[in-house]
C-alpha cells in the first residue's frame, strides 16, 4: 500500500533538498533523504491505550492530529514537541542520525493541518515531514540543527474525554554524546519487523467492546494440577470451582452474544501469568477468577469480588516491566530495549482506563449476586494484590464465590440449585455491565 509523505520546508532552512509526496511501498523504498531508511532505534514506545473502536474488527477510524494545539517550540535550551491526539494510540519515538532526526511512529494517526503556519516555531527544526510509513503506522520526522537526547517522551491522557497528549523534550547534547546513544541503541530488528504488524494490534484486546460484537469473558478457574487450592473435607477447590465455572459457561453460553474461554478446561496447572496470556490472546473483554476461599478460623461467609488493590498496581507494574514479554503485555507495541521506568509508567497509563471498569464490573457482580439470592460476604468488595488481576488492559475481578469453610456456603457450593442461581446472577451482572461499559465507550467516542 503505498503512502504519501509530505514535507514542510522552513524558510531560510540550508539547501537540503526535500522528497515531497514521495510514493513508499513499505520501509525498503523510504527514500533515503526522506523520512529515513532503515529501522527505527526505540527509544521510546507508547502502549495503546484502547482506542475508542468497534469490537468485531471493524477497522477503526484513524486518530485525528488536533492540530491547533500542537506544535513544537524551543523552552529554554530545550526543544518540546506536543501533539493533541483525539485518542490514545500505539507510539514510539526515536533518534535518526545525519542528520539528527527526531522520528515518532503512530499507529493510525491522521496528520491532517500539521502543516498549518506556526507549527514549527522552534528555528532549530530545519525541517518537518510526515506521511504514511507503512499499512496502519504514520510517521513524523524532525529534521534538527544539531545533536540532542530525548530528555522526556510521555502519553497522557487528556482530562477531556478520550483525548490524549504527547510530549516529547529534546535536549542539546554533545556530538559525542549523541553518537554514544545512538551506539548504545538496541541493535535493530530484523527487516519487517520494525513494526509491529497492524494486524495485529488490530486484533488485540485493547479494543474496548462496544456491545456490536459477542461479548468475549475469559472464565479462570482457580488452582489446578499439582496446585489443589484450599481444601476441606475432602474436597478441593481446583475442581470445585472448575465444574462451577464449567456450568456458568453454560449459563452465559445459554444467553447468547456472549462467548466465553476458561482458561483451564480440566485439572491441570497454569501458571497465574499464562492465565492472564490466555486472556489476552482470546481477546477477552473481560477476565473473571473463581476461588472458594478455606480458613482454619471465623465463620466467614459468602462472595467477595476483588479488584487490584491500587497501592498495589504500581509495584505490579514494576514487576511487570522486568520481565522479558512486554510487548505481550502491550499488546504487540515493540517496547524491545525500553527503559522499564517508561514501560512501567506505559502499563500505568492502560491501566488508568482498565481500573474503574474493574470497579464497574465487582460492583455489578455484587449487586447482582445478591438480587440472585446469593450469600455476600459482609464485605463483599475488596482490593488485593492478585497476579491474576494485574492485565494492564482487561477488566479483571476476581471472585471468591464462598468459603469451603463455612458449614452453610459449603452446602450452597454442593447444591446444583444454589450454584444455578450464583450463575445467573454473575450471567446478569456481566450483561449489566457490558451494557454500561459500552455506554461508556460510546460517551468516549464522542
Ligand atoms: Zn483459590
Amino acid at each position: 500500500m503505498a503512502g504519501r509523505l509530505r514535507g514542510i520546508r522552513r524558510p531560510g532552512a540550508a539547501g537540503r533538498v526535500l522528497r515531497l509526496a514521495a510514493a513508499v511501498a513499505g520501509l525498503a523504498s523510504l527514500p533515503a533523504a526522506g523520512v529515513g531508511p532503515g529501522p527505527l532505534p526505540a527509544a521510546v514506545a507508547g502502549p495503546a491505550a484502547p482506542p475508542a473502536a468497534a469490537a468485531g474488527g471493524a477497522p477503526a477510524a484513524p486518530a485525528r492530529l488536533d492540530a491547533a494545539a500542537s506544535g513544537v517550540a524551543d523552552a529554554g535550551p530545550d526543544i518540546v514537541l506536543r501533539l493533541a491526539l483525539s485518542e490514545a494510540v500505539p507510539w514510539r519515538a526515536g533518534l535518526l542520525a545525519d542528520p539528527p532526526r527526531l522520528v515518532l511512529d503512530f499507529h493510525d494517526l491522521a496528520f491532517a493541518g500539521i502543516d498549518r503556519p506556526g507549527f514549527v516555531a522552534s528555528p532549530r527544526v530545519r525541517a518537518m515531514r510526515s506521511g504514511t510509513l507503512a499499512p496502519g503506522w504514520s510517521r513524523l520526522v524532525l529534521e534538527l540543527d544539531g545533536p540532542v537526547a530525548i530528555a522526556t517522551a510521555g502519553m497522557a491522557r487528556a482530562a477531556a474525554a478520550g483525548g490524549a497528549t504527547v510530549e516529547v523534550r529534546l535536549v542539546p547534547v554533545a556530538a559525542a554524546a549523541f553518537a554514544a546513544a545512538r551506539a548504545a541503541a538496541p541493535p535493530p530488528p530484523a527487516p519487517g519487523a520494525v513494526l509491529p504488524d497492524p494486524a495485529a494490534v488490530a486484533l488485540a484486546p485493547k479494543r474496548r467492546q462496544t456491545g456490536a460484537g459477542p461479548l468475549v469473558v475469559v472464565l479462570d478457574p482457580g488452582h489446578g494440577g499439582i496446585d489443589p487450592g484450599a481444601e476441606h473435607e475432602g474436597l478441593r477447590e481446583a475442581a470445585l470451582i472448575l465444574a462451577f465455572a464449567q456450568e456458568l459457561r453454560a449459563a452465559l453460553e445459554g444467553k447468547g452474544g456472549v462467548r466465553v474461554v476458561l482458561t483451564r478446561e480440566d485439572d491441570r496447572f497454569v501458571p497465574l501469568e499464562a492465565r492472564t496470556s490466555i486472556a489476552r490472546a482470546a481477546g477477552a473483554d473481560l477476565l473473571l477468577s473463581l476461588h472458594a476461599d478455606a480458613l482454619d478460623q471465623g465463620i466467614a461467609t459468602g462472595a467477595t469480588a476483588y479488584t487490584l488493590a491500587a497501592e498495589a498496581s504500581e509495584a505490579a507494574a514494576a514487576r511487570l516491566a522486568e520481565r522479558h514479554d512486554r510487548a505481550d503485555l502491550l499488546a504487540g507495541v515493540d517496547l524491545s530495549g525500553q527503559g522499564d521506568a517508561i514501560a512501567g509508567i506505559l502499563m500505568e497509563l492502560a491501566r488508568a482506563e482498565t481500573a474503574p471498569r474493574s470497579e464497574r464490573l465487582a460492583r455489578h457482580l455484587v449487586t447482582a449476586i445478591g438480587a440472585a439470592g446469593g450469600r455476600l460476604h459482609p464485605r463483599p468488595r475488596q482490593r488485593a494484590n492478585f497476579t491474576v488481576l494485574r492485565a494492564p488492559d482487561i477488566p479483571s475481578v476476581l471472585l471468591e464465590v464462598g468459603f469451603m469453610s463455612s458449614p452453610r456456603d459449603l452446602a450452597d457450593l454442593t447444591d446444583p440449585a444454589r450454584r444455578a442461581r450464583l450463575a445467573a446472577g454473575i450471567v446478569a451482572a456481566l450483561g449489566a455491565w457490558a451494557v454500561e461499559d459500552a455506554a461508556e465507550a460510546a460517551l468516549l467516542r464522542q
